[in-house]
């Protein structure tokens, strides 16, 4: 049904009808396309500010952590501890863009730094925008309801959001449980990378007839419980020296996409960045 709302005027959301001003851009047709009316793009918050260079979480008020990290024994000072951030380096609507060198670690990340593998290979993350009341809505219209249109409002953002990268080998993303992807009919995670070349190269382990009735578990339990495999093909490839980009809907404690780095990390790989269009913002609750 919602495919025929899709009409230039009509906001990808809300539905309603929304004026497009006619300007030159668009008789040359280099205007990005307008998808949500004012009022609902209004409320999407691009992340500009960020205080970790590794995970890319954006800045919130009231940060307080404390203390000086270490990653690889050299000794950083916290960006969050001196009320420090990262600004945009990018166009305006783009977060800070990944950096060569990163080097100002959050708690988080400093904490994922003594996890054994990742200590020396981490994921670099970049995320669109803040998971805000507007974006859970947004996404779960997305997610659960089928409204795979909705991927175009973000694909040429995490587009552009991964030009600054450099160079990259393979561009993958998450998969779905097969009895989620048979719900839902499509993986949101694939929809979003639309705009690359990418592959299968992932699954989930073990999917098939088994249930997990498990109750909440600590990410670092989930983390090791290795969640995913390579798929039979790419379990053949190379992956020594590779640089990945590996592609996802949302961060939030960024566990998921460590545990898809490790694989590619277990195989020699070089870097495994990742993006999202969106990012949870606060502090992460029982780490252990
Ligand atoms: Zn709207
Ligand atoms: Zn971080």
């Amino acid at each position: 049904m919602t495919a025929i709302l899709n009409g230039s005027d009509r906001c990808l959301y809300c539905h309603n009808v929304f004026s497009t001003e006619v300007s030159w851009q668009s008789f040359v047709g280099i205007e990005a396309k307008k998808l949500l009316c004012a009022d609902c793009d209004s409320k999407l918050e691009p992340i500009k500010m960020i205080c970790c260079d590794m995970c890319g979480r954006p800045i919130q008020r009231k940060e307080k952590t404390s203390g000086r990290f270490s990653l690889k024994g050299k000794h950083i000072s916290s960006n969050e501890q001196n009320g420090d951030f990262i600004p945009s380096t990018g166009t305006n609507s783009l977060p800070p863009l990944f950096s060569h060198n990163p080097s100002h670690l959050c708690s988080d990340c400093h904490w994922w730094s003594t996890t054994p593998l990742l200590s020396t290979h981490p994921v670099q993350h970049r995320a669109l925008y803040t998971y805000n009341v507007f974006m859970q809505e947004l996404i779960a219209k997305f997610k659960y309801r089928g409204d795979a249109k909705l991927a175009e409002l973000f694909t040429d953002g995490l587009k552009e959001l991964t030009k600054s990268i450099g160079r990259i080998d393979c561009v993958t993303v998450i998969p779905l449980t097969d009895e989620r992807l048979w719900e839902r009919g499509f993986n949101q995670s694939a929809l979003l990378a639309q705009a690359f070349p990418w592959q299968e190269i992932l699954q989930r382990r073990g999917t098939a007839g088994k249930q997990s009735k498990r109750g909440r578990k600590s990410r670092i339990a989930v983390f090791h419980e290795h969640i995913f495999e390579f798929t039979k093909e790419a379990n053949e490839r190379i992956w020594k020296d590779k640089y990945i980009l590996i592609i996802d809907d949302i961060y939030t404690t960024g566990t998921t996409l460590r545990a898809a780095a490790e694989l590619f990390y277990r195989r020699g790989a070089a870097i495994v960045y990742s993006v999202t269009v969106a990012r949870a913002v606060g502090q992460i609750k029982n780490k252990t």
